[in-house]
């Protein structure tokens, strides 16, 4: 950014790659939707997409893999765009401290979610995409689509299925959010919709890429053609302030510690970073922590600002 010195970007990486390599397999897939447990641990991929349209990749950057909680930022993205900011009408922007699939709060606090990249939160998001679009799970693949500019990310079908038949907590959720009156749309139709919205399939580079309208103040890379604002700077601002302090479950305090970005983890072991005004960076490794953050995910992002210096703090 402006005055700082240029960084080796494909230096950094490689030099990531060498210490991660070795460690390959660490960490633990998730298991509690079957689908996913199918996932060989011993994968690792990393990408930086810079402002200016270069893209800097280590290991299987290219494959695709279960974005899972990754989507609730696209999902709050594209909510955002549609009711702007009195979707915290709905929901909460503080950290829950409980696990992202609790429902504890939920019944303390009247069926108002502490935040969007809770399970309940995301379940509101939802209800409100399915309030906005016919097809809601369908408008937010468009809208990746288009952030990432490729059409080959996709729903994994199997995944979605999978999820359904074992979402008995989500469905809790999703019940007692709707007994409070904050669910408009049916119950069922919100958890398909978010099993679906789950199963989306991304590859780091094309997550890079759909995340880079963050770093840069709400509107797609000027070298993007055809690229438009997506969000006002003052929105693309406020999402990534709840990607630090909400966006890693309940290691954000952690997360904030090691690494110093924005960002957003799924339990099929993606993340996704933003550092303002530079890049955006994603990184994929299927074995999760103790607090199903990606282990070596986590780790390489660590080295990352440490190597560049570009952590926000
Ligand atoms: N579909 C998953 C669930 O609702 C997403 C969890 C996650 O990635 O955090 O349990």
């Amino acid at each position: 950014s402006g005055t700082a010195p240029a960084v080796d970007y494909q230096a950094i990486l490689d030099q990531i790659w060498l210490e991660v390599a070795p460690r390959l397999g660490e960490g633990k897939v998730a298991s509690y939707i079957p689908q996913l447990a199918t996932v060989p641990v011993a994968q690792f991929g990393m990408a930086v997409y810079r402002l200016d349209g270069q893209m800097f990749s280590i290991g299987a950057a290219q494959t695709r893999f279960s974005a899972q909680s990754v989507t609730k930022l696209f999902a709050l993205a594209l909510a955002y765009t549609r009711v702007g900011d009195s979707i915290w009408q709905r929901l909460g922007k503080e950290p829950s401290g409980t696990a992202f699939n609790s429902l504890v709060q939920l019944e303390l606090e009247r069926g108002i979610p502490r935040n969007p990249f809770i399970n309940a939160g995301a379940l509101v998001i939802t209800d409100i995409l399915a309030s906005c679009f016919v097809g809601s799970e369908i408008a937010l693949l468009q809208f990746i689509r288009q952030l990432c500019g490729s059409t080959a990310p996709d729903f994994d079908l199997k995944v979605a299925e999978s999820e359904l038949k074992t979402a008995h907590r989500n469905f809790a959720i999703a019940h007692l959010i709707k007994d409070f009156g904050n669910l408009h749309n049916t119950v069922s139709a919100v958890v398909r919709s978010y099993c679906r919205q789950c199963s989306i399939t991304l590859s780091c580079e094309e997550l890079a890429r759909a995340a880079a309208f963050l770093a840069n103040h709400g509107s797609m890379p000027a070298c993007v053609p055809g690229g438009t604002q997506i969000l006002d700077a003052s929105s693309a601002k406020r999402i990534s302030a709840v990607m630090l302090t909400c966006g890693t479950y309940d290691a954000a305090g952690e997360f904030a510690y090691r690494v110093g970005l924005p960002a957003k983890s799924g339990v099929g072991g993606g993340i996704v970073a933003v550092i303002p005004g530079e890049a955006a960076v994603a990184v994929w490794s299927p074995g999760l922590d103790a607090s199903h953050n990606s282990a070596l995910g986590t780790y390489a992002l660590a080295r990352l600002t440490d190597l560049t210096r570009h952590s926000i703090f």
